[in-house]
């Protein structure tokens, strides 16, 4: 009946419309994607402070976290000049008896707060000098002073206090208890939602309704409740993830691929000529490959394959066989440094087959032909792509510019794919053209050597045919890890010294100097990346001049880093490679690919700012030859030697089993990034909920049979618009 709550209010207003919101909170608000009112009622806390507890003062203990509701017989402000501190201090009383209160540095309280009033308050209860007393409390007003306040309290509803009370992730300028404040009168408008979710599936799964799971997702009435509503999102969610990749798969499969010939003799051949022999897992799925690429559908294949298990060889077989079909092949690279490793290896055991190779990086271009080799220039480069002559273009980001046209791509290899956004594997895909009616796309092939556990694989690539590579070649040792303490490291220097006088050589790696690095690290802006370059930079330099100078005068040390030069990148990797160098210092440039098999030890220093999957592909760096290698994890002090991460590590050398046990220790949300550009919120979710994803996927394949346009569903239908949208960089 209120007169303020304006019925004409709709969902997809600005937020603007809501009370109380002006330009300032509009501008934070914008920065945590909070536009419209229904992305603030969607907008969910991510736990709750339990001030549910509601107690009389003669009740209460120390240490107890509580609600209090009573009346204010004393409230002043008192500014400490020497703390330069403001301190409210109160004291309100119920019908059992009397309670310090105190409060810092909000002499705004008082405004609201006027003595005779009647307050609900909520935190832990404290005892100073043998006096219980309640300090910084949430604080709710309940009632102006003259009103009749019993009657009014039962009335009146709990935001703040006496309840669950939803925290929620924030940005600087705004608070939980302002969110609480829009949030309340978002949630009035939750009526207009429907829910999209059909009727049968929210029953068998008993999935909350959405209106009610709205209201208990923000202001539960229990946890049960509030975590009933969060599972009913979750499920949401993945659900609809799923029916998008079942609808992605099912457009794919109208699609064509060019057919490439399964020319077994060649494949032989080329086996042949190796300086070793494949693995069994090597051989396995080089065969699923090849029989994918020989049929007309195009292949959708990710190769997860543990560190140092040889998935450059597998990508090369498939690129032989599609450039002898006469078609050409881009194999993107993250790194530099990495395209040109590739491009030297593709070269070297390409040897003797006839096959055009060319590197493309923003600041390199090379041209191989066998014995063949020439500068040419980028613009001629790009031309004979565009003329779709039969080649192997191995690259980075710059392949995937716009400029660069492929007229007749009949294979795409993105190696370490998750460092890119998915937006641009889809950019080359998109390289497809039409034919006698048909459309064609190439045949996809992306590599990682970060496994993702099967379970999150399922939920984050439900349209891809999974490889596993769970085997390294034989004759390779395991690596000795150990965390290394302060004081035990000058030892493991002296140790160092010894392996490399041996011959050996030695990777140093650094963090960046500022926060620490969960996840892997996706870029947001190039501002990002600037800023962690920089950083990075900083911390490689400190350590390259400890080393060369201080500990290490007698050896050769060379420095490797992002801000550098390509040429001079790669000249230091060539030194590296020649050994001109022992010790090389160097940021996460090493982090994926690189392949020198005589470095044989790994030094991480404040190795608990990494990533398992990181640590693990570090690690992997060396153990690649048949010397005993060694890998050291520097923790920045002995409170972090007691990292969990760094413990798996060291008792584990199987990727696979690590990045269950990463997924585990972190969540999926972390685990993925919560930043990876255009996946969902899957920050919510938790393992067990992956766990039922092949659950969800069955229903999801169910209902996309039934009614593969979602005729029968309007509001799913509307509700999938929406998160496609959401999904444009898929
Ligand atoms: P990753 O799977 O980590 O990308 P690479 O493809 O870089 O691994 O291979 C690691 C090293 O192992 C390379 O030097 C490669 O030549 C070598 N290699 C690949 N397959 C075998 C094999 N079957 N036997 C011995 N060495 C191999
Ligand atoms: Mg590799």
């Amino acid at each position: 009946m209120m007169i303020q709550e304006k019925s004409t209010l709709i969902l997809s207003n600005p937020v603007s419309e809501l009370r109380g919101i002006g330009p300032r909170y509009l501008k934070y608000l914008e920065k945590l994607g909070i536009k419209t009112i229904k992305d603030l009622l969607f907008y969910f806390p991510f736990r709750y402070d339990d001030f549910s507890k509601i107690k009389k003062i003669s009740e209460i203990k120390v240490g107890e976290i509580v609600t209090i509701i009573g009346q204010i017989q004393k409230i002043k402000n008192r500014y400490l000049f020497r703390r330069r501190l403001t301190l409210t201090e109160a004291k309100i009383s119920d019908e059992t008896g009397e309670l310090d209160v105190i409060w810092f540095n909000q002499p705004y309280l008082l405004k609201n707060l006027a003595l005779g009033a009647t307050v609900s308050l909520s935190g832990k209860i404290s005892a100073k000098k043998k006096k219980l007393i309640l300090a910084s409390p949430a604080y709710e007003l309940i009632s102006e002073p003259l009103t009749e306040s019993k009657s009014y309290i039962l009335q009146k509803k709990l935001r703040n206090t006496g309840r669950l009370v939803p925290i929620y992730p924030l940005t600087s300028g705004l608070t939980s208890r302002l969110m609480r404040y829009f949030i309340t009168m978002a949630i009035k408008l939750r009526n207009q939602i429907e829910d999209p979710l059909p009727y049968n599936l929210r029953k068998k799964y008993q999935l909350t309704e959405i209106k009610e799971a709205l209201k208990q997702i923000h202001f539960p009435d229990d946890f049960k409740k509030a975590q009933l509503a969060r599972a009913r999102f979750i499920f949401e969610e993945l659900f609809l993830l799923q029916l998008y990749f079942i609808k992605r798969k099912a457009k794919y499969s109208h699609l064509k691929a060019p057919q490439i010939n399964l020319d077994i003799p060649l494949v032989q051949e080329f086996v042949k000529k190796l300086p070793f022999t494949l693995t069994d897992g090597q051989r396995q799925v080089i065969w699923q490959i090849i029989n994918d690429l020989s049929s007309l559908k195009p292949m959708n294949r990710l190769l997860e394959g543990e560190v140092g298990s040889g998935k450059t060889i597998v990508a090369m077989v498939a690129a032989l066989l599609a450039v002898k079909s006469g078609y050409q092949v881009a194999f993107l690279a993250p790194t530099e440094l990495l395209a040109q490793q590739h491009f030297d290896r593709f070269s070297n055991f390409l040897n003797g087959f006839g096959i055009k190779i060319c590197l493309l990086t923003s600041s390199e271009t090379r041209l191989k032909e066998d014995e063949l080799e020439g500068k040419v220039s980028k613009k001629i480069i790009k031309k004979i792509i565009e003329e779709g002559r039969p080649m192997i273009v191995i690259g980075t980001h710059a392949l995937i510019q716009k400029d660069v046209r492929f007229k007749n791509l009949g294979l795409l290899i993105v190696d370490e794919q998750h460092r890119f956004g998915v937006e641009q594997r889809a950019s080359l895909v998109l390289a497809s053209r039409k034919e006698k009616g048909d459309y064609y796309i190439p045949h996809l092939l992306s590599m990682t050597a970060t496994p993702i556990p099967r379970t999150l694989a399922l939920t984050l690539y439900g349209d891809l045919d999974l490889s596993l590579l769970t085997e390294v070649p034989s004759g390779r040792q395991p690596i000795y890890s150990e965390i290394v303490l302060p004081e035990r490291q000058k030892e493991i220097f002296e140790f160092i010294r010894q392996e490399v006088k041996k011959g050996r050589q030695v990777f140093v790696i650094c963090p960046r100097i500022e926060e620490p690095t969960e996840e892997a690290w996706v870029p947001d802006s190039l501002l990002d990346w600037n800023q962690k370059i920089n950083s990075e930079v900083k911390a490689v330099k400190k350590e390259y001049q400890k080393l060369s100078q201080e500990i290490y005068p007698d050896l050769k040390v060379g420095m490797l880093h992002g801000k550098m030069k390509s040429a001079e990148k790669e000249k230091i990797m060539q030194d590296f490679r020649d050994k001109k160098i022992d010790i090389l210092v160097t940021t996460s440039v090493v982090e994926v690919g690189i392949d020198i098999a005589n470095a044989t030890i790994m030094v991480i220093e404040g190795a608990e700012r990494f990533g398992l999957a990181q640590l693990h592909q570090f690690r992997g760096r060396v153990g690649r030859g048949s010397y005993q290698s060694y890998c050291f994890l520097f923790p920045s002090d002995n409170n972090q030697a007691e990292s969990l991460r760094l413990k798996a590590l060291v008792n584990c050398q199987d990727g696979f089993k690590l990045s269950e046990e990463d997924l585990k220790i972190r969540g999926p949300g972390e685990f993925i990034g919560t930043r990876q550009a255009g996946y969902p919120d899957l920050a919510m979710a938790k393992l067990s909920d992956l766990e039922r994803v092949s659950i969800i996927r069955e229903e999801a394949l169910k209902l996309y049979r039934s009614s593969p346009a979602l005729k029968e569903y309007p509001l799913l239908a509307r509700r999938f618009e929406e998160f496609e949208k959401t999904l444009r960089n898929l």
